[in-house]
């Protein structure tokens, strides 16, 4: 069967990798020019690390990364936990959370991938389906024809567009800056992940290696607002000036054009994920809110899936049947749960209510609710 995979992204990659350990090959095909190497960092949580263990590739994500053995949020001012309790809210089997920058986690799943099978420059512009055969129409002029599609074209997603009519993105209020520094954290915080609230912003921020620091800095605004690059730095580090002077130091050790500026949206829950022979995965198919930090995550668990079940079903819409009833009910669950931990941080009253909780609530009910979210759930 002829599988071609659009969107070399991580989800992309990573399904590839995933067929390819039931010797399914796939043909991957990127917009880009290269490898999307440059950007920010990524929390890469304890359920993608169970299917990179999957993969044999756990060790190498590990060593790429910080290992991260909490994630706490903060006060914005003082860097005081809000929570009064002391405990590690991310252990979970001994996985850590693993904070590395996007590029050498792509790099990571393209080591491992036959390189041949990875076609770049390659920006898919429409297909259709006849008679269970999808042509592919390039934005090259060229085309190609394939027996299953599968869409990991991100958020925009070509192939979604191509098949399904109703895919409106809903716009959070929410705009968010990100970064990479080069910086010496202080010890306290060389193994957490970090989110700092104050006002209506928030900050977060972790190591990503011994010399570099990913963060992100998050306020309301309106839709589709721009910045200068010349001055983007200074303009975010006045907008957060009145957090910990840590923060600023971090800001200020930034390049200012690595700073990206992307507003937050999710996709509107499509009714279903696939048709006729394609069928979407990652943010193609449910892009989230990064709250939870489970975005790629929830890609990477797409890729475990699918692949399973495309190798032990006897066609692809049994293989596509299984896959939507397996994971649904997760990805929804984060899709709201994300949105609405979003709109409660940047409301005065959802955040006095919300820090009072954590101050009250025992551990072992954060515990449990992340525990449901690191599960990979069995076949
Ligand atoms: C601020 C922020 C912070 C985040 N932090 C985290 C985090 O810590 N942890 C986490 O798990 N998630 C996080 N996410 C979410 C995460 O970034 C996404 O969920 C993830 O990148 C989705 O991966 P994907 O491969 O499905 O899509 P994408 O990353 O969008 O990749 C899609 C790929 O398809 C390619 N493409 C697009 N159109 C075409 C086309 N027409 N033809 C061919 N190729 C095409 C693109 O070039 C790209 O390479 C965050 C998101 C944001 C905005």
């Amino acid at each position: 069967m002829r599988i071609a995979i659009i969107g070399g992204g991580i989800t992309g990659l990573t399904t590839a990798l995933a067929l390819k350990k039931f010797n399914i090959e796939a043909s991957v095909f990127e917009s880009f020019s290269d490898l999307r190497i440059e950007g920010a960092g990524v929390w890469m949580q304890p359920n993608a690390l169970k299917v990179f263990d999957f993969l044999a590739i756990k060790e190498d994500i590990i060593s790429n990364g910080t290992s991260l053995t909490k994630v706490e949020l903060l006060n914005g001012k003082t860097l005081i936990p809000f929570q009064n309790t002391n405990s590690n809210l991310v252990e979970n089997g001994n996985l850590p959370i693993v904070a590395m920058h996007r590029g050498r986690l792509l790099e990571t799943l393209y080591s491992k991938l036959n390189p041949e099978k990875v076609h770049f420059n390659k920006r898919l512009e429409s297909l259709s389906e006849h008679n269970n055969n999808i042509s592919l129409k390039f934005e090259d002029g060229s085309e190609e024809k394939f027996d299953l599609v599968l869409g990991a074209d991100g958020i925009h997603s070509a192939v979604r567009k191509s098949v399904f009519d109703d895919t409106s993105l809903r716009y959070s209020g929410q705009t968010c800056w990100r970064g990479i520094a080069d910086f010496n954290m202080p010890n306290n915080f060389l193994a957490t992940g970090n989110e700092t609230w104050l006002n209506n912003k928030r900050f977060g921020f972790s190591n990503i290696n011994a010399k570099q620091v990913y963060w992100f800095a998050v306020e309301k605004a309106e839709e589709n607002e721009t910045d200068e690059t010349h001055l983007v730095k200074e303009k975010v580090s006045m907008k957060f000036s009145e957090f910990h002077p840590l923060i600023n130091q971090i800001i200020n050790a930034t390049e200012r054009n690595s700073i990206f500026r992307n507003d937050i949206s999710d996709l509107k829950r499509l009714k279903t994920w696939s048709k006729g022979n394609v069928c979407l995965l990652g943010d193609a198919g449910h892009a989230t809110t990064p709250n939870m930090g489970q975005g790629a995550c929830q890609g990477i668990e797409d890729a475990y899936f699918i692949a399973h079940y495309l190798k032990e079903s006897e066609s692809a819409a049994e293989a596509f049947t299984k896959f939507e009833q397996k994971r649904r009910k997760k990805v929804d669950s984060i899709v709201n749960q994300s949105w609405q931990f979003g709109q409660m941080a940047h409301s005065t009253l959802g955040r006095t209510i919300s820090i009072a909780l954590m101050k009250i609530l025992p551990a072992s009910i954060m515990q449990k609710q992340l525990e449901k979210v690191y599960e990979l759930e069995a076949i």
